[in-house]
């Protein structure tokens, strides 16, 4: 099928024909067939880079076309500026949300497409974000994340709140291979459409002394060292292809891109570039030995990196300048970074409670799937590495000839249940039980468990709990959320969390900031660091030290909840006290990249304990809204003015404090020459240049006089500082 044939617009054809794309793929040609420029609903269960996407894309451009509005939904934050930047190329109005979960982000709604995660959809639903009703279609970006155990019961409801709201609304779910395609497409009312079919021929095969088996052909692999997995590496390099090496835990990944690196020695200009980056960015040893990696055309990469330094490391790959990644799963999970062959070293993976256990079926196939580039390789090659000759045999079984898993429900649990009900009640979807039923009869749990005689049981526990607490009231038969309820559910946090942060911070007497960074490491929504044996001395420390700071004291049965959250806590008030990077890194054998993602976790939820506060501890909110900022910042009370400084983070607005600067005012009295010498030059320029700005467009306003207008100059030059 001709894409010029397409009721798509002239433009996205144009588009498509400049980047060589004439003809539609057999799966995408079948999706038509199916009516998706008829407004059936779809569900397109197929391989990785069989151009799922693709066929989204040219969905919503016909919306668009027709007046209409569409909602995409992925899975990650970095896959929705990764789409954002796909979609904006194009000529259609593309918005992006993924931020604070308590706005309704009005203006995204003069867009055509909307990218956003499942949970910042949720969260424009809770606050009636009023171009919801608008959607014509929605496109589910890993539909098959619906079986996640953290994530999957958001998006359930999301899809199912979205259908209730807007039953016109087409829906196309897009979907990795999964076991039972069929149950799903039923449920979403969708048309069904898979396929084994791939652009680039896949060859999955498992490597075991010195050659890889395929289904009907071995390859010899040459062993130029001790290592099976960087001998199939540097097989493929030497005939000029990429590598993506998939192994268990982040040290590995480490290890294994500092041997890839000595092995390989490559030295160019372009990855001296990439490498000088990088080093720019570094902080820890980890960063440095990072930058030292892709020197020589290698690097690894996993969630403890910055941000940052994953997008280096990811520009490099698709430029084809670095030669091998090492990675976690995550970027399997994640990034469009095909390469031509994917080694999938470690199968099993540690799991806390079970040690190390064997992969889903399901995630190899996303691993494997990454194997050849559509237009630049000839093929790609999956290859599992065995530990002897039975496990050759196994590993085809258990592996590649192995049907997917199917996907299951996780909206059955009773906290989820809690969440998900009082989102329901405030946001006006239902107003009796009646009403409840009638919406949970229309959720894939309910789908898949027709008769569940738990549900309602649960349900009846989750609204004994909402009416006890007051997030919700019941008169004459009509529930209806409290205040209280309805500030919950736009905070998007767990109703239990929120009950135990309002006990905590209302039954203090005096307000503490550890005590209040222990009692949210110790609800559901904060993610806690790990435990081991060799840190209990150095917590049961930290609770003789402070033992008269804190609210929440050890239970009886001495749980291991309790010191998660207490070693977070530890970290989280290490960052606030301005200790380095590194420090904390090494201390808490954590990467740059967790902290990030612990001080997210942390700010979202004092900023909802901030919002609480004038409800049940007034007293508590001014310094409730400093430690939010001082978190944010990861800095002490003191340097609040300066950092809010554009351009000055935690090290410099230190440097400042410690030569006498604390205000923005003090910085500007102080001027250039001394700035100069404390940050250095580039800096001082950076900062003073913009007041410069500001103060030629204040001589070239109309003329004003008397200490009036000094007064207004002299602010709106100072508000230049200030973000
Ligand atoms: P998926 O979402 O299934 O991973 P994409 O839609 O991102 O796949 O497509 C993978 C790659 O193939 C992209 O570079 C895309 O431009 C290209 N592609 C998609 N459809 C076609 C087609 N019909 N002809 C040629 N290239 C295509």
């Amino acid at each position: 099928m001709k894409i010029k044939e397409l009721p798509i617009s002239g433009h996205l054809k144009d588009y498509y024909q400049k980047a060589g794309i004439s003809d539609l793929y057999p799966p995408q040609a079948e999706c038509i067939h199916k009516g998706m420029f008829k407004r059936k609903n779809l569900l397109v269960a197929i391989p990785t880079a069989s151009g799922k996407t693709l066929v989204a894309e040219m969905a919503m451009h016909h919306h668009v076309g027709e007046s209409g509005k569409c909602l995409y939904i992925v899975p990650l934050k970095a896959l929705a500026s990764e789409k954002f930047e796909e979609f904006s190329r194009k000529d259609v109005r593309v918005g992006i949300s993924t931020g604070d979960f308590d706005r309704r982000d009005e203006s995204l709604g003069k867009n055509d497409i909307i990218v956003a995660t499942s949970e910042k959809v949720d969260s424009l639903i809770r606050n009636s974000a009023p171009w919801l009703k608008d959607i014509s279609l929605l496109v589910v970006d890993e539909v098959h994340l619906i079986d996640s155990p953290d994530r999957g019961a958001t998006l359930e409801m999301v899809i199912t709140k979205m259908r209730y709201r807007n039953p016109e609304m087409q829906i196309i779910a897009l979907s990795a291979t999964i076991g039972n395609p069929g149950v799903l497409a039923r449920w979403m009312d969708a048309e069904l459409v898979t396929s084994e079919w791939r652009p680039v021929d896949l060859r999955p095969g498992v490597f075991y002394n010195g050659r890889i088996k395929f289904h009907e052909s071995f390859r010899t692999v040459e062993c130029v060292s001790k290592f099976d997995d960087l001998n199939l590496c540097m097989d493929t390099i030497s005939e000029g292809g990429q590598c993506l090496v998939f192994v268990s835990s982040r040290k590995n990944a480490e290890a294994f891109a500092k041997r890839a690196a000595s092995a390989f020695q490559l030295e160019n200009s372009a990855l001296k570039e990439l490498s000088d980056r990088l080093t720019k960015l570094a902080e820890t040893d980890n960063d440095k030995l990072l930058a030292a990696c892709v020197e020589s055309g290698a690097a690894f990469h996993h969630a403890g990196l910055k941000r940052e330094a994953r997008t280096v490391v990811e520009e490099g790959f698709r430029k084809g300048h670095i030669r091998c990644i090492s990675s976690t799963p995550t970027l399997a999970a994640g990034l469009n970074m095909p390469a031509r062959r994917v080694i999938i070293r470690d199968y099993r993976r540690f799991t806390s409670g079970e040690g190390m256990v064997p992969i889903p079926v399901r995630e190899y196939h996303q691993m494997a799937g990454r194997a050849g580039r559509p237009h630049l390789d000839p093929y790609g090659e999956a290859v599992l590495i065995a530990k002897d000759d039975q496990d050759v045999e196994a590993l085809f079984e258990w592996y590649i000839d192995a049907p997917a898993e199917d996907v299951y429900s996780q909206c059955g649990t009773e906290s989820t249940l809690c969440t998900h009900i009082l989102s329901l009640i405030a946001s006006g979807f239902v107003r009796s039980r009646e009403e409840i039923s009638t919406f949970m009869d229309r959720t894939f749990f309910l789908y898949q468990h027709k008769q569940s005689r738990v549900i309602p049981r649960v349900i009846g526990k989750v609204l004994a709990f909402l009416l006890e607490t007051e997030m919700i009231a019941e008169n004459g038969g009509i529930v209806s959320a409290t205040q209280y309820g309805s500030l919950v559910s736009r905070l998007f946090i767990n109703p239990n969390g929120a009950q135990t942060i309002v006990h905590g911070i209302s039954s203090a007497e005096e307000y503490s900031d550890v005590a209040l960074l222990q009692l949210i490491c110790s609800t559901p929504d904060m993610y806690n660091l790990y435990v081991s044996n060799k840190d209990i001395p150095y917590l049961e420390r930290f609770l003789v030290d402070l033992d008269e700071d804190l609210w929440l004291t050890v239970p009886e049965d001495g749980e291991e909840g309790f010191f998660r959250g207490l070693k977070t806590t530890m970290l989280l008030r290490d960052w606030a006290n301005e200790l380095s990077d590194t420090v904390i890194c090494e201390r808490y054998s954590v990467g740059p990249g967790d902290i990030y993602s612990m001080v997210e976790s942390v700010n979202w939820l004092l900023h909802a304990t901030s919002r609480l506060t004038p409800m049940f501890a007034p007293s508590f909110y001014q310094q409730v809204r400093e430690l939010e900022y001082c978190m944010k910042y990861g800095v002490k009370r003191e340097l609040l003015p300066l950092v809010k400084i554009r351009n000055i983070g935690r090290v410099r607005a230190r440097r400042l404090f410690n030569s006498g600067i604390s205000s923005p005012e003090n910085l500007q009295a102080a001027g250039f020459d001394r700035v100069s010498q404390i940050l250095g030059r580039g800096v001082a320029d950076q900062l003073f240049s913009a007041v410069k700005r500001q103060s030629d467009k204040n001589s070239g306003d109309v003329k004003e006089s008397g200490a009036r207008a000094t007064a207004r100059k002299k602010q709106s030059t100072l508000s230049y500082f200030v973000d």
